[in-house]
This record gives C-alpha cells, sequence and structure tokens, in this order.
C-alpha cells in the first residue's frame, strides 16, 4: 500500500452484538493514532458512525461520502473534516474509491457487502493495486469466508483470487497486513 487513506465500509446499524460497534470504535482510534485519513459513508449512525466519532476523537482526519438522497435518511454526520455530497450511490462509490489506498470492511449487511466486493472484484481484475481487508468481529464474518472457501473447492473462484481477501479479528493486526501488502500488478484469471 502506497497511500496513508483507508476507506471503511460499515454496517448503517450498530447490529445485537456490543463488540460490533467496540471494533468500530477501536478501528477508527488505530487509523487516527497511525495517521491515517477515513473515507467513509458519511452517517452519525450505526457502526458507521462509531468509527468515525471515534477516528475524529483521536484528532484523525474523517471525510464522509453520501448522495444527496440519503442525507436525511443516513442521518449525515456534521462533525466531519469534510462531507463530500455526491448525486448518486455510483458516483459515491467512484469518489470512496478513487480518494482511498485501502478498503475495510466491519460487520455490516448488505450495503456493505456489496460495496466491499465491489473493489474486491475490481482487484481481482487488477483495476487497482489496493488491498481490501475484512475485520472479522467475533466471527461475524466466518459463514462467509466458509462460503468462499468452498467456491474455491466448487472452482468458481482461484487461490489467487481467494488469496486477496484479507482477514483478521484485530484492527491493528489487519491494518499491518494491509499496509505491507504487496499485489501482484497481472490479474488473476480463473
Ligand atoms: P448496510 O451494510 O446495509 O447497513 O449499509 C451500509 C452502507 O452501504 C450505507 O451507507 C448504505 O447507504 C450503503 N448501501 C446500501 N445499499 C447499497 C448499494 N446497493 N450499493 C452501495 N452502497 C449501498
Amino acid at each position: 500500500m502506497t497511500g496513508r487513506t483507508f476507506c471503511v465500509f460499515a454496517g448503517s446499524n450498530v447490529g445485537f452484538d456490543e463488540e460490533f460497534a467496540q471494533a468500530a470504535r477501536t478501528l477508527g482510534a488505530t487509523l487516527a493514532v497511525q495517521g491515517y485519513r477515513l473515507v467513509y459513508g458519511g452517517a452519525s449512525v450505526g457502526l458507521m458512525g462509531a468509527v468515525a466519532d471515534a477516528a475524529l476523537q483521536c484528532g484523525g482526519t474523517v471525510v464522509g461520502v453520501m448522495p444527496q438522497f440519503l442525507i436525511a435518511k443516513e442521518v449525515a454526520h456534521r462533525g466531519l473534516s469534510e462531507l463530500k455530497v455526491t448525486t448518486s450511490m455510483h458516483e459515491r462509490k467512484r469518489v470512496m474509491a478513487d480518494m482511498s489506498d485501502g478498503f475495510i470492511a466491519l460487520p455490516g449487511g448488505l450495503g456493505t457487502l456489496e460495496e466491499f466486493f465491489e473493489v474486491l472484484t475490481w482487484a481481482q481484475l487488477a483495476l487497482h493495486p489496493k488491498p481490501c481487508g475484512l475485520l472479522n468481529v467475533n466471527r461475524y464474518y466466518d459463514a462467509l469466508l466458509e462460503f468462499l472457501n468452498s467456491a474455491v473447492e466448487r472452482g468458481l473462484l482461484s487461490t489467487n483470487n481467494r488469496s486477496l481477501l484479507l482477514t483478521d479479528s484485530d484492527a491493528a493486526t489487519l491494518l499491518q497486513r494491509m499496509a505491507t501488502h504487496r499485489p501482484s500488478v497481472e490479474p488473476k484469471w480463473l
């Protein structure tokens, strides 16, 4: 990884497990203390709000990116270093991707999965060389990781492409692994 900006995708809800919000706060604080800029979806609610609040409290720079139509629904965070307003979800994702040097998913729902798998499939196509890491808080993503392993076993996902997904349950360890990640520049076709 060459730059100093991490994009974090996270749930717009906090979920039922207190460890989710705790992990979001730890990730936000760790990013700020280590001097990374945080780019995220711009909400003040859910795990998105938790990661942003913690980074801000630790003196970090936090940029939110939100489409106009979600400003009220997702309760845009008003205390950010910057809030970028886009015209569509597609523009939001493009802006977040362009600004960032690596991508992390905290626990989340469909939106988190969609955003994370989009940047992961772009890595698979070698459209970018940026690391993609899943923060597997309290085994939240175990079933997903098992599914991906079964996709390898059943011949629909190559081992090389599977290895593009970095995973750890600890934020600092995941950041360290992503920061030293050296991706191949060649597309890894099946
Ligand atoms: P969720 O994980 O479903 O709570 O959503 C987390 C974030 O993903 C929120 O900021 C949503 O606005 C966003 N999101 C929801 N659906 C999509 C989608 N289809 N594409 C991109 N982002 C989405």
